[in-house]
């Protein structure tokens, strides 16, 4: 792109998707290890922004250690005679993909949750500073953007400010989350859709309902709306709901539709509001997990910043590769802490009374949405750190899991004693493992085969763990 002529390295939408493993960054911003970082977009008068003003808090890239980590608040400034509140959240959310149009920059995650690294590669070319960051995104913004008529970008390494900024910036998304609460998805006719994920995840399509937040926590309904309207052939688009087939589920004829012409036929059918079945994708960025737990027939909850392993024993980086990539994945569901806090949370399974674990961060955020007979019965790590540990507390408690347990011993033993005696033949053949699945994705050559409801013998079945490069990195 001619417009990036004094920038050291390649812009361009190639290198979204671009992943920068941890040998080869020269540095890191924000991630795991840093626990105040943020993105914030704030729309101002037109007189209070400089535009194209690049501003830095802190040291610099070029002052900076490499291999090391180091917080980042990135504070954007826009003003334009059409802009509004209304349209900071999704502004917000494009710093992500802005930021992995360049060469060698990578960026994770949103708001209170980003996580970016710097390549060598790209620090050797010249990408030092701060400076050239943001001429990228101030670029990129007032060419894809028009509505933004000036744009100033602040960067905050300065620890002492990122904390002071940090609250702030929580009690702003707190209020945006606000607005869209008490809004049901029967009242209205649209839905939103939004595939700025697809970069990661080709066959993810996000599906944003008032009562069903996007995965990654950071668009709701009215930011769908103001998106699709600003920016109609951008990554959100609207979705005629179309026909409800199932209230309890969360089925409507024009979100299947959608999902299918956005993903290009791969997914036909989503649930809105279950995690078994159709449920709905999940990209790579959802802010938590809930996981099936079946030794207690109920759902555990770890988020993204959850630094222990779950109840189940594996971290949240195992979790998320096993329900990441645009998969509908029994039992392993993507989602936002404010779909925690929707009424539709869940509610096919059996919403919070099927919730028997979660870290105690994530409950105090949800409390208020729990329904009051439920928040002592669900376990945090302070009360079960195993499966054990949990069935015990859930017993102590009566969680509502409980009676399902009793539900289902006595349909086993009516199903023993209905059983017909086995018969077992002096020399009976070895018994073949079989693996059943919806869909199994084999990748070979080059190429990815999908077997769609496949029935596979097999005499002997080998699993190795495979590592990753998303499991290193994440
Ligand atoms: S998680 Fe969903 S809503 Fe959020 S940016 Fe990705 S595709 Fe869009």
């Amino acid at each position: 792109m001619s417009m990036f002529q004094d920038i050291p390295v390649d812009v361009g939408v190639i290198y979204e998707g671009e992943r920068i493993r941890k040998k080869d960054m020269y540095v890191e911003l924000g991630g795991p290890s840093m626990r105040e970082k943020f993105e914030l977009v704030r729309v101002r008068e037109m007189d209070d922004v400089e535009d194209g003003k690049i501003t830095i808090i802190g040291p610099d890239l070029k002052d900076m250690e490499e291999g090391k980590s180091y917080p980042l608040g990135i504070f954007i400034e826009v003003a334009g005679a059409k802009l509004d509140q209304e349209l900071e959240g999704v502004i917000e959310r494009r710093i992500h993909a802005y930021c992995n149009y360049i060469e060698g920059f990578m960026h994770l995650n949103q708001r209170y949750d980003i996580w970016l690294r710097l390549s060598k590669k790209s620090y050797q070319k010249g990408l030092n500073s701060f400076e050239l960051i943001g001429k990228v995104l101030h670029r990129l913004f007032k060419s894809e953007l028009p509505i933004i008529e000036k744009l100033q970008v602040t960067f905050i390494t300065d620890p002492e400010k990122i904390k002071e900024m940090y609250d702030e910036a929580l009690q702003i998304y707190e209020a945006r989350d606000a607005r869209a609460r008490g809004l049901k998805d029967e009242e209205v006719d649209k839905f939103y859709g939004c595939i700025l994920c697809q970069s990661f995840a080709p066959t993810h399509c996000c599906v944003i309902t008032p009562q069903r937040y996007s995965n990654c926590g950071a668009i709701s309904w009215f930011d769908g709306r103001a998106s699709a309207s600003i920016d109609p052939k951008g990554p959100v688009f609207e979705i005629e709901r179309g026909e409800l087939l199932d209230p309890v589920k969360g089925e409507f004829s024009g979100v299947n539709e959608a999902v299918k012409k956005r993903t290009l036929g791969e997914i036909t059918k989503v649930w809105l509001y279950t995690a078994f079945g159709y449920p709905h994708t999940s990209c790579g960025c959802f802010e938590a997990v809930a996981f099936y737990i079946p030794e207690v027939d109920g759902f555990g909850i770890v988020h993204r910043g959850y630094p222990d392993v779950a109840v189940n024993g594996l971290a949240f980086s195992t979790l998320a590769d096993s329900t990441a990539g645009g998969r509908q994945v029994d039992g392993f569901h993507g989602i936002s802490i404010e779909y925690m806090r929707s009424p539709k949370f869940l509610q096919a399974d059996g919403g919070y009374k099927r919730v028997v674990w979660m870290p105690k961060e994530v409950k105090e955020r949800v409390k208020n949405f729990i329904p009051a007979e439920l928040v002592d019965k669900i376990a945090t790590e302070e009360n079960a750190k195993t499966i054990d540990e949990l069935k015990a507390f859930l017993k102590e408690r009566n969680h509502p899991v409980v009676e399902r347990w009793k539900a289902e011993a006595v349909e086993a033993a009516v199903a023993l004693e209905e059983a017909a005696p086995i018969e077992v033949k002096e020399e009976a053949p070895e018994m073949a493992p079989t693996l059943t699945a919806a869909t199994l994705p084999i990748t070979a050559g080059g190429f990815k085969i999908i077997l769609k409801d496949a029935k596979i013998y097999a005499k002997k079945v080998i699993i190795r763990p495979v590592k990753s490069e998303k499991t290193e990195k994440r």
